[in-house]
């Protein structure tokens, strides 16, 4: 499936993935791969959460990391769907390869 690359270059961050939009903060972030499939494959994790029940299962897995690491970049890369797409974002088959809720040999 092909999702809409949208350019924010107010944004803060490089890339998001808001369903059904991939966010990058400037235009050469449009070609890279490595980007875009980090977005994908949270694109990938929304859709079979029904969206709503990832963004709630993100944001808890967050708060329950910030606890635990007490630092913000520690419990945001150990958020499950973060390290699921860190893992894979060079691998630019994985989403062809990829199961339901592959996201769970990450927890
Ligand atoms: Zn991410």
């Amino acid at each position: 499936m092909r999702y809409p690359v949208i350019v924010i270059s107010s944004m803060r961050v490089a890339g998001m993935a808001l369903y059904p939009f991939i966010l990058v903060n400037n235009k050469d972030a449009v070609n890279d791969a490595t980007l875009l499939n980090h977005e994908r494959i949270h694109l990938k994790q929304q859709r079979e959460m029904l969206v709503i029940f990832f963004y709630i299962a993100y944001l808890l897995n967050y708060f329950i990391n910030l606890i635990k690491y007490c630092n913000h970049h520690k419990a945001y890369l150990n958020i499950v769907f973060e390290r699921e797409a860190y893992k894979n974002e060079q691998n630019l088959v994985y989403l062809k390869q990829r199961g339901f809720w592959w996201w769970r040999f990450y927890l």
